[in-house]
């Protein structure tokens, strides 16, 4: 089993859209408690290098690097990017989202400028052909936030996981074939 229920929305989107297949090396962004680099670690045994970054504490898992700190700072950008070191990623995931408040008009742009930080980070470190799969939530910023996602990559779709409640405004964009 997985330590959470998001895992499977990773399971399925992977799946679909043939993620893993030669997959080495993953970013994993808002990773806790680790349900997504869970699934990578299982259904990825040629994965060697695995990053899971989030706000809060993980509970260890083997072969898998973890910073805890808040992606949007300086300081943890840093550190993230020393940790690759000249690597370059064939896989940025981002389930990032914040607490919300229930007040559109403050939660909308906080959960848009994660996933905008989020491409900036693909630009940095994804190889050629690499893909990105970032959590959005319709609304304000996403039309724009798609645009500029379709003019990084070959291929984009949003899809809705079946394990997505259907009520919530979560979707997910599944880009491959970084230029
Ligand atoms: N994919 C994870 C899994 O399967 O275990 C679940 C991720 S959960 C839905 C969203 C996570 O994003 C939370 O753990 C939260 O702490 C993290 N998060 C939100 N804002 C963040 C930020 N600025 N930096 C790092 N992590 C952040």
């Amino acid at each position: 089993g997985y330590r959470a229920r998001s895992a499977y929305k990773l399971e399925e989107i992977a799946e679909k859209f043939n993620l893993l297949s030669g997959l080495k090396a993953v970013v994993d962004l808002g990773a806790a408690p680790g349900g997504w680099c869970q699934v990578i670690k299982a259904k990825s045994p040629q994965t060697d290098f695995i990053i899971g970054l989030d706000l809060l504490p993980i509970e260890p898992i083997e072969g898998v690097h973890f910073i805890e700190g808040d992606f949007t700072s300086d300081e943890v950008y840093e550190q993230l990017l020393k940790l690759l070191g000249e690597r370059k990623i064939d896989l940025v995931l981002s389930d990032m989202a914040p607490n919300l408040s229930g007040m559109n008009a403050m939660d909308q742009p906080r959960c848009m400028l994660l996933a905008e930080m989020a491409l900036d980070f693909c630009q940095q470190s994804l190889q050629p052909g690499g893909a990105h799969v970032v959590k959005l939530f319709q609304g304000e910023g996403f039309d724009q936030h798609m645009q500029n996602i379709r003019h990084l990559f070959n291929k984009v779709v949003i899809y809705k996981p079946k394990s997505s409640r259907p009520r919530s405004r979560e979707v997910f964009a599944v880009a491959t074939g970084f230029k």
